[in-house]
């Protein structure tokens, strides 16, 4: 943990000239430079899944596509319709155009800046590879970004909203001083090795690369038959998943951080979240979430046009600072 107290609240990464006027962050709207693939198996389905993110021309917003049906929908909080393990959209009384486990790759495309993006599959999945974000933050590296010639959006939290489930909550809250995304997150789990975890950091490509992207998704040991059962985690193993006993992981090779659960929900909210459509500005902060929190909190969030703002320039940016 030696270092981590550092980057809490480091805002270093916010760059003076990427603030805009009110506070928040004046970015570029941003894709690929190149289109670039893999093919991996999906953690719930078992399928074999080929991915291509694909560059996508300005305002497009960040796109799901499944070739294999001639399908496109927007990565949208409104479309998801299950949130029981991962995060799943499907277009409008298309339940057969779903595709699942969509939480990672937006986590690094939401952290990367990419506000115009496909995310192209041939079947009802992402790929789930090593269970974290890394890899695709590795496509995106090997792709190359680039900046478009347009302001991206913010949606700036006016507004505390909050879920309470009784088990947990999930808040965000105005942040009117700040110009990114605040996060703070508590875990509390009754197996040992994890227990109770907490971590608070800000939202920036850096934090993410460093803190963020390696850290695997999780699954208990004794629910794993359930799981299964239910045709759920068909894919899953200890190549993509680490597995927990109460006070021991079954992964040989051990843990990459021993907060990796807590990271690894941080992360998926990163992802969760931007299916808001563009970067959020404000606090978020929870104890015990999931993916159904999270968008629960969306959901909330844009029931009432007071609670945010959605700041979309229309100059361009240099147009706005000279403004
Ligand atoms: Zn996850």
């Amino acid at each position: 943990m030696d270092g981590l107290a550092d980057k809490i609240f480091n805002t270093n990464d916010f760059a003076p000239e990427n603030v805009g006027g009110s506070g928040a962050p004046l970015a570029m709207q941003r894709t690929l430079a190149n289109p670039i693939g893999c093919i991996g198996v999906g953690l719930h389905s078992g399928a074999q899944i080929s991915l291509t993110l694909h560059p996508a021309p300005v305002n497009s917003g960040i796109v799901i596509r499944r070739s294999d049906l001639g399908i496109s929908f927007p990565a949208r909080f409104d479309l998801v319709t299950d949130t029981r393990l991962c995060t799943l959209l499907h277009p409008e009384n298309r339940p057969d155009a779903r595709v699942g486990t969509v939480e990672h790759v937006m986590a690094a495309l939401a952290a990367m800046g990419v506000t115009n993006a496909a995310i192209e599959v041939d079947g009802p999945e992402i790929p789930v590879l090593d269970g974290s974000a890394a890899p695709f933050l590795f496509l995106l590296d090997c792709a190359g970004l680039v900046d478009q010639n347009a302001a991206a959006a913010i949606i700036e939290v006016r507004r505390p909203v909050r879920i309470d489930d009784g088990d947990g909550f999930a808040e965000l809250l105005p942040a009117p001083s700040f110009p990114g995304l605040r996060m703070e997150i508590a875990i509390d789990f009754s197996a040992s090795v994890i227990g109770r975890q907490t971590l608070q950091l800000d939202l920036t490509q850096s934090m993410f690369r460093h803190e963020l992207a390696g850290a695997r998704t999780f699954a208990m040991a004794g629910e794993i038959d359930t799981l299964r059962k239910a045709g759920l985690a068909r894919g899953g193993s200890l190549e993509n998943a680490v597995v927990v006993d109460n006070d021991r992981v079954l992964n040989p090779a051990g843990l990459h951080q021993p907060d990796e659960f807590v990271r690894h929900k941080m992360l998926d909210a990163v992802g969760d979240l931007y299916l808001a459509g563009a970067a959020l500005q404000g606090i978020f902060r929870a104890n015990r979430p999931g993916h159904a929190m999270n968008n629960r909190l969306l959901r909330a969030l844009f029931a009432d046009p007071a609670n945010y703002s959605f700041i979309r320039p229309n100059l361009s940016p240099n147009l706005s600072r000279a403004a």
